[in-house]
């Protein structure tokens, strides 16, 4: 649509014009003015890149956050199309289980299954309604020989204490099907069991990696149909982890490497380092075929030198993040909207993708980051609290809610996250985030794609039909943008009413 509007008003801003007035804004502090529509919802595609070369169907990435991903959410987010980041705040073995579990299974399912040696004798474990099965390999470990199992329809109290090489049935053929069944596969497998048998064990070579229910292979069926996931050439599922810069890093992403990840992310709180800077260029000298992202970072020159040392993607943000202190501890930071325009204005100039990392409460904040430069978001507080994050649901107050702290937190440095925020070997340590808990939001694999929905008719608003046309329209500033004021910002909330109750799906 032409827009020869010949008039001395001007409508809204363009983006340069808002942006360089002084002011650090946040999501919340800007909006877009509506475009024009040619096409329907369903036609936005919100499919793009991670890094250089790693392309996704969904702009979603999950935090390298003890709380947010390990091996569970990064398999559902790749499922979903777009990709998890498995923290570091552990063993670099531990780290290395994380990316093989991923990289081993094509469901977005992980259990705990309960594993005993054929000595060992059950007591109490069916108390749990949540378990199906005891199994039994040759080391009572995973990743070992499935020798049998005890299902809860074959267990009777009274046999409490029985030994299970006496009570257990052995392994069969058609109790085991392959690690890398997907879904549809699994579905059918599960479909042809036994009628009392109402789940499956997944193996790979190395023996048991967990067990499936029918009941949770009907619960992702029940869903939004998945889309296309993210797949490595080998068609396992991709998964990034995240890493510090010290010496002992590079022992970390050997093993890394060799499980089998399929970009790394150099996790500091600020970026723009010596330190960082060495370790972007190690990576790429010794890998040339990861993709590295570097940062955080939130201004223009930071972006310059990492973009100069090699990065493959750049995460941009600080002090926005839900349970982040830094803002208020050190007086460093940016607000997230203006560090999104002001560092993707300049990556975009080298073909640096920007992953807008923080500051996620809901989709129109998705769309904000979005259209603003990034190529993604990363969430940490967004999909803290769901099934697939990492911790046991407890009761507080009434709500079923899961640990979410900050890994600036004094309780998660204390386990060893202190690098990110520490980068020179301080020995004090002073938080830059705070311990909480999410209520329980159910899957992402019922949530996200809702809120992808969301995010393409933002996109529809504005005349844009995929991340590249929102990114030409911001840069030629026809998209128009204005600053909200305090009032506009509780008018486009909900208001006015005695109560109401909000359903977004
Ligand atoms: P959220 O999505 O919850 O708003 O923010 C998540 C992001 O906050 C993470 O991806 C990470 O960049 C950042 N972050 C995580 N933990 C901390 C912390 O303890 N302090 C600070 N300053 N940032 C944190």
């Amino acid at each position: 649509m032409s827009n020869n509007i010949s008039m001395e008003e001007e409508d809204g801003f363009g983006a340069k014009k808002l942006f360089n007035q002084g002011f650090s804004y946040t999501y919340d502090d800007v909006i877009f003015l509506p475009h024009y529509i040619d096409f329907p919802t369903d036609a936005v595609s919100l499919s793009t890149k991670l890094s250089r070369n790693i392309p996704l169907s969904i702009p979603c990435v999950s935090s390298p956050m003890d709380t947010v991903t390990e091996s569970h959410m990064a398999a559902a987010m790749a499922a979903l199309g777009g990709i998890g980041i498995v923290h570091y705040n552990t063993t670099p073995s531990a780290q290395a289980a994380f990316i093989r579990s991923v990289k081993s299974r094509r469901v977005p399912l992980q259990s705990s299954p309960i594993i005993f040696s054929p000595d060992s004798r059950i007591v109490n474990e069916f108390d749990d309604p949540a378990v199906p099965c005891v199994l039994v390999t040759q080391s009572g470990k995973p990743n070992s020989k499935l020798l049998g199992y005890v299902a809860r329809s074959d267990w009777s109290g009274e046999k409490q204490g029985a030994k299970l090489s006496d009570y257990m049935r052995p392994a069969d053929e058609s109790l085991v099907v392959p690690s890398n069944y997907d879904l549809y596969k699994l579905d059918s497998h599960l479909k042809q069991q036994e009628r009392e048998r109402d789940f499956a064990v997944l193996a790979e070579e190395g023996g048991v990696v967990d067990v499936v229910t029918k009941e949770d292979v009907e619960k992702v069926k029940g869903y939004p149909k998945l889309g296309k996931g993210t797949l490595s050439s080998d068609g396992s599922w991709m998964v990034g982890a995240a890493i510090g810069t010290r010496d002992s890093d590079k022992e970390r992403l050997e093993l890394l490497v060799k499980a089998g990840v399929d970009v790394v992310v150099l996790d500091s709180s600020q970026g723009n380092s010596i330190y960082q800077i060495e370790m972007i260029k190690y990576v790429k000298r010794t890998y040339p075929q990861l993709d590295v992202i570097g940062g955080n970072v939130v201004t223009m020159s930071q972006a310059q030198n990492l973009i100069a040392a090699g990065v493959d993607g750049l995460r941009v943000g600080m002090g926005s993040g839900s349970i982040c202190t830094t803002q208020e501890v050190c007086a460093v930071g940016r607000g997230q909207a203006t560090a999104v325009y002001k560092v993707a204005s300049v990556a975009s100039q080298s073909g640096v993708p920007v992953i807008a990392d923080g500051g996620i409460q809901y989709s129109g904040q998705i769309v904000k980051a979005l259209v603003l430069g990034a190529s993604t978001v990363m969430m940490g507080g967004f999909l803290a609290g769901s099934t697939e994050a990492p911790g046991q649901y407890v009761n507080k107050d009434g709500t079923r809610v899961k640990k979410y702290r900050g890994m600036g937190s004094l309780e998660a440095m204390s386990k060893g996250s202190d690098q990110r925020y520490l980068g020179d070997k301080s020995k004090l340590k002073i938080a830059q985030g705070v311990v909480g808990a999410m209520p329980d939001k159910g899957s992402v694999l019922e949530f996200v794609p809702y809120t992808m929905q969301a995010v393409k008719q933002g996109f529809q608003d504005l005349g844009a039909s995929s991340l590249h046309s929102a990114h030409e329209l911001l840069r030629s500033q026809t998209l128009r943008l204005e600053v909200r004021t305090g009032a506009a910002i509780s008018e486009g909330g909900v208001h006015s009413l005695h109560s109401f109750v909000k359903k977004s799906f």
